[in-house]
């Protein structure tokens, strides 16, 4: 058997025309064209690459793209006056700070400067709070496009059991509440998780995410689950050049799952798609209008 492979570019590309669309429609019906801005703070090569991507990706569905490049010796005062100044932009409807700033700046109060309603990331408190308590927030992007690639190969998931490996606040916890919105029977694993091997055994649904390369082994995988892999890991091969690889041991765990997203091509490209998403969500409840459907 080899499992399906779950094609996290094919997955974004559709999202992104859907975007475009929807900005099309708030463009022509209410004169609305939804603004992201992106500030990026020090010089970070992997941070200037997702920022270009960012905002090629902001420009390319049509809405307004806005970049706010400091230097990494900013004080923690400047850059929580430049967040208040965004907050209260109205051309700016979605605010990410790229993270990790330096450590000089406390990245909770950043953070927590930027209005709930434009925190596309979906990393403020009132966000989490909202998620976990089943209101209307906004919703990290990552385990967001997860879910999204679940339903897609799914449909409905309800009762399935799902296994997060990781319980970070940006993946494995909103994931958690996430799939719990599914109706799934969620097992967080973390770090001091004792037999992990044997609680993957029982999922059908494995989320990896905990930054060890190919720390799930492919034996693990039951057959027919379905595995979303959202760790990005660089390792370097026998000849000195690196590439990238997951959480999950790919190579074996395609031999038992029914499908899987490859590292890369899977989790990486949604995570972009679904901020555009959200910055379109965010816009539409400033502006009081319906989202436009998809
Ligand atoms: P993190 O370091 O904040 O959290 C890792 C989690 O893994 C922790 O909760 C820890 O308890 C758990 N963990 C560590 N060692 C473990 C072990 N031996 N057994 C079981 N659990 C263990 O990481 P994160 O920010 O959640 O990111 C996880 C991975 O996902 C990273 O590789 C990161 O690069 C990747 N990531 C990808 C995207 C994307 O867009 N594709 C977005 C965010 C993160």
């Amino acid at each position: 058997m080899s499992a399906d492979v779950i094609d996290g570019k094919a997955f974004a590309a559709g999202l992104k025309q859907d975007v475009a669309r929807q900005v099309a429609v708030l463009k022509e019906k209410y004169d609305l064209t939804p603004g992201l801005a992106v500030v990026l703070v020090g010089e970070d090569p992997a941070s200037q690459i997702y920022v270009r991507n960012k905002n090629k990706s902001t420009k390319e569905s049509g809405m307004n793209g806005f970049e706010y490049r400091r230097d990494p010796d900013i004080s923690e005062a400047e850059l929580l006056g430049l967040v208040k100044k965004l907050n209260e932009d109205p051309l700016v409807h979605g605010i990410l700070v790229q993270l990790p700033l330096p450590g000089h700046i406390n990245e909770a109060a950043v953070i927590d400067a930027i209005s709930p309603a434009k925190d596309v990331d979906g990393f403020h408190v009132i966000n989490s709070g909202l998620l976990a308590t089943g209101g209307q927030g906004l919703v990290p992007c990552t385990p967001l496009g997860c879910v999204m690639m679940l339903k897609g190969r799914l449909g409905n998931m309800s009762g399935l059991n799902a296994v997060i490996v990781g319980r970070s606040n940006i993946v494995g916890k909103p994931m958690a509440q996430l799939l719990l919105n599914e109706n799934c029977t969620v097992t967080v694993a973390h770090s001091r998780t004792r037999n992990l091997d044997a609680v993957v055994r029982g999922a059908d649904i494995v989320v990896a995410a905990v930054g060890v390369a190919e720390l799930v082994k492919g034996s693990w995988i039951r057959d027919g689950a379905t595995v979303i892999d959202v760790g990005i890991n660089r390792i370097e091969k026998a000849d000195g050049k690196t590439r990238l690889v997951g959480d999950v041991e790919y190579a074996e765990a395609v031999k038992h799952a029914g499908a899987i997203t490859p590292v890369p091509g899977g989790v990486g490209p949604m995570t972009i798609a679904v901020l555009l998403k959200n910055t379109v969500t965010a816009a539409c409840r400033q502006a009081g209008v319906e989202e436009p459907e998809i």
